[in-house]
């Protein structure tokens, strides 16, 4: 199959994304929209350029924070959410589970209870729409310390919304270690909310391990710098803990791998680890969820059955009923059945 067959093919496929952030699903056109209502003038060519251009992590978060700049209002998050749905659209993605990171807004003085209005509005629009199933996880982020992600944790428990249903952890890893926010995630767990975390993206091993003793967390997003743990991932196999791989994500930050083809979730795989495939952040690393298994097929050679599990391991490692991940398995498998 040539990559438009695979492609048109999989688009077919339904499939959910666990791991992406809604700031970053803003197109290069919405983000010189957003720029223009918020500065008076047209973003120049200069700026375009120097906002795309980070070669580690820290440096995408500064460009992550510089969008987030550029909202002036709460309704802003309806663009956000219109571009949303049209990357879930594109991608086939029938379920979704999104990061969004209120740190930012609130210090600009957005109120939290008109954000999640918004999100609520525009989640019930977009399944009543195309069916398409979002649900969200705050980034309490580890960027500004213990108290701010306390702080977004009491603010997510005083809006209670059926559509954000946990905790991430996103952020600088190297500035702020995991198991300084375990008490957020000790007292979210407790009160039965989900709780994911970043963890080995930037930092070794021992970042991961420490999700794990310190935040009990449920899934790991990246999880790259197992590959330097042999009895960290069996572990994970062990505990079928799920990794919320970015392939495309990891070779721009550059951390453990440079190019695609020896990126460690072949190995992870072939580990019988839970792995699963997302894009973290579609518009900055200029991929998609498609783009990303083509990747897996293409430079990382999995078979099409090995794609069909990787697909079906997204729902299993979801937040959903055990009686909905074997609906959507069963349909991963009625659509691969017509291949
Ligand atoms: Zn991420």
């Amino acid at each position: 199959m040539n990559k438009s067959e695979f492609k048109t093919f999989l688009r077919s496929v339904p499939k959910a994304e666990i791991h992406i952030h809604i700031e970053a699903v803003v197109s290069l056109a919405g983000i010189k929209k957003m720029y223009k209502n918020r500065f008076g003038k047209e973003m120049t060519k200069e700026e375009q350029t120097e906002l795309f251009s980070y070669n580690d992590l820290n440096g995408f978060i500064q460009a992550f924070l510089k969008v987030q700049d550029l909202f002036i209002s709460e309704k802003d998050f309806n663009i956000v959410f219109k571009e949303l749905e049209k990357y879930l659209v594109k991608n086939g993605i029938s379920y979704c589970e999104a990061f969004f990171a209120p740190s930012a807004f609130i210090k600009k003085g957005f109120s939290y209870k008109k954000m999640v209005e918004i999100f609520h509005k525009q989640i019930s629009r977009i399944k009543e729409k195309h069916g398409i199933t979002i649900k969200l996880l705050m980034d309490v982020s580890r960027t500004f310390g213990c108290d701010n992600a306390m702080k977004n944790y009491e603010m997510l428990k005083s809006v209670p919304c059926e559509d954000i249903i946990g905790i991430g952890l996103g952020g600088a890893e190297s500035k702020g270690p995991a198991k300084d926010f375990a008490p957020v995630y000790e007292l979210a767990l407790k009160e039965g909310y989900k709780a994911v975390a970043h963890a080995g993206e930037d930092v070794g091993p021992e970042s991961i391990w420490d999700s794990i003793n310190y935040l009990h967390s449920q899934r790991i997003g990246h999880g790259i710098t197992a590959i330097q743990d042999e009895k960290l991932m069996d572990y994970c196999v062990q505990q079928k803990l799920p990794f919320e791989v970015c392939i495309t994500s990891n070779t721009f930050t550059k951390k453990v791998v440079k190019l695609a083809r020896f990126h460690p979730i072949r190995k992870f795989f072939d580990k019988g680890m839970l792995v699963t495939v997302n894009t973290d952040d579609p518009v900055f690393f200029m991929t998609t969820l498609l783009d990303e298994y083509w990747i897996c097929s293409k430079s990382l050679k999995f078979t099409m059955d090995e794609i069909k599990q990787l697909i079906k391991n997204s729902f299993i490692a979801s937040f959903i009923s055990d009686n909905e991940k074997t609906e959507y398995c069963n349909q991963v498998d009625a659509a691969f059945a017509k291949l």
